[in-house]
């Protein structure tokens, strides 16, 4: 292998997932939900698909109708303007928009900002531009923005703040006065900012602002989502950047040599997805908001510390209660402990002591599903 995958080893979801298949667990590891998402959104893929039209390339910015209900998504939720034709495109997940905006963006020897608990394609992605990441930690209890050491973290050589709000692992949303501070912080140094935003429409109480909205930081923000989250529709792998076209003209300078263009026949019901009415959002945020409800509580009764999300899939536990201390190896155990599979927080620190107690848990499952568990991990005590 080249030196770009020095240390990655294989992903700690593929690691669960696999381990959840083998032991037969219940699956609370990787985020996915299992109910699959709005049925006339399936129904108009499905008829794409054998009405044909949409099976050759896609042309690479993504076709014109997904670009439109990506601007008017924008326009509708944050009162964001966009240009279908310039400050769009479509790529394969937010996965790949976050690959192509840092191999677009970041030189070899630029130092690049980022979150941690970390999502673990950012490091990988850092890395395989020749980037150095450089952590500002998210605590618990509460997993608020330390702003001191923020600022702490920027030098001369810094090029980028890697944003994710609402923030996997932790369930944190980033506050107005968080991103002000981030907002002004990038406006002095002169810094763009990714801002992945992929769990928008998961969130219980606090407003999601996307960063892209405050004074100056449109035209320095490449903002990126996908339909994976918000529709329960994860393993379509459609997704977007948007920003200004100088920034988004060098995400597809990168997309076009990584998968040139991105799944045609999905990407009309990606359109018809993002036009959802405002009772689908209400909805399925309720819905989430129950199932997180039921899993914390659930988590509780058996005797874990929990950290009660405010966005996102997934809630985190510290596991010292239950008489445990290490995170990844609890995780390795579960299986056989009680039939559950569940993520490890320590594998997404540069400063793995910091995560080393926690561990997260997905309650995007149907509330037996949730029950179920529960049940299970009465066994632990
Ligand atoms: N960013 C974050 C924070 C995520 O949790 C995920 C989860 N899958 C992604 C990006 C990737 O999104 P996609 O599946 O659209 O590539
Ligand atoms: N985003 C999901 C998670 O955090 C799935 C990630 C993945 O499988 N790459 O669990």
């Amino acid at each position: 292998s080249s030196a770009r995958l020095d240390g990655l080893g294989t992903t700690i979801f593929a690691e669960m997932s696999a381990l959840a298949l083998r032991t037969g667990a219940i699956n609370l590891g990787q985020g996915f939900p299992d109910t699959d998402g709005p049925a006339p959104v399936i129904e108009a893929a499905a008829l794409t698909v054998r009405d044909g039209g949409h099976h050759q390339y896609a042309p690479g910015l993504g076709i014109p109708a997904l670009r439109e209900a990506i601007a008017e998504h924008q326009r509708r939720w944050y009162d964001v303007e966009l240009d279908p034709e310039r400050e769009i495109v479509v790529t394969t997940g937010a996965t790949e928009a976050i690959a192509a905006a840092l191999l677009g963006l970041v030189d070899p020897g630029d130092e690049v900002i980022a979150l941690e608990p970390y999502y673990d394609s950012y490091v990988a992605m850092i890395q395989m531009a020749g980037g150095t990441r450089v952590p500002v930690t998210l605590r618990a209890p509460d997993f608020r923005l330390p702003i001191d050491e923020l600022r702490a973290a920027v030098t001369d050589r810094t090029t980028a703040i890697l944003l994710n709000t609402p923030h996997n692992p932790t369930g944190a949303v980033l506050r107005r006065e968080e991103l002000e501070a981030i907002a002004q912080l990038a406006r002095d140094r002169d810094l763009v900012v990714i801002s992945d935003e992929v769990y928008e429409h998961l969130t219980f109480g606090a407003p999601h602002i996307p960063i892209a909205t405050l004074p100056g930081m449109r035209e320095r923000t490449i903002t990126i989502s996908s339909i994976g989250k918000s529709f329960s529709l994860t393993g379509w792998k459609i997704g977007w950047a948007t920003g200004p076209a100088d920034l988004v003209r060098s995400v597809m300078g990168v997309k076009q040599f990584l998968s040139y263009t991105s799944g045609a026949p999905l990407q009309p019901a990606a359109a018809l997805a993002l036009g959802q009415d405002a009772s689908y959002f209400d909805e399925f945020r309720a819905r989430l908001q129950r199932q997180r409800d039921q899993l914390c509580e659930g988590l509780a009764s058996v005797g874990f510390e929990v950290y009660v999300p405010e966005g996102t899939y997934f809630a985190t536990t510290d596991v010292r209660p239950l008489g445990f201390e290490d995170g990844l190896d609890f995780c390795r155990r579960l299986p056989e402990l009680a039939g559950v599979v569940a993520v490890p927080h320590e594998v997404f620190y540069d400063d793995r002591a910091a995560g080393r107690p926690l561990v997260r848990w997905a309650f995007c499952k149907r509330p037996e599903v949730l029950d179920e568990a529960v049940h299970r991990l009465q066994r632990l005590v």
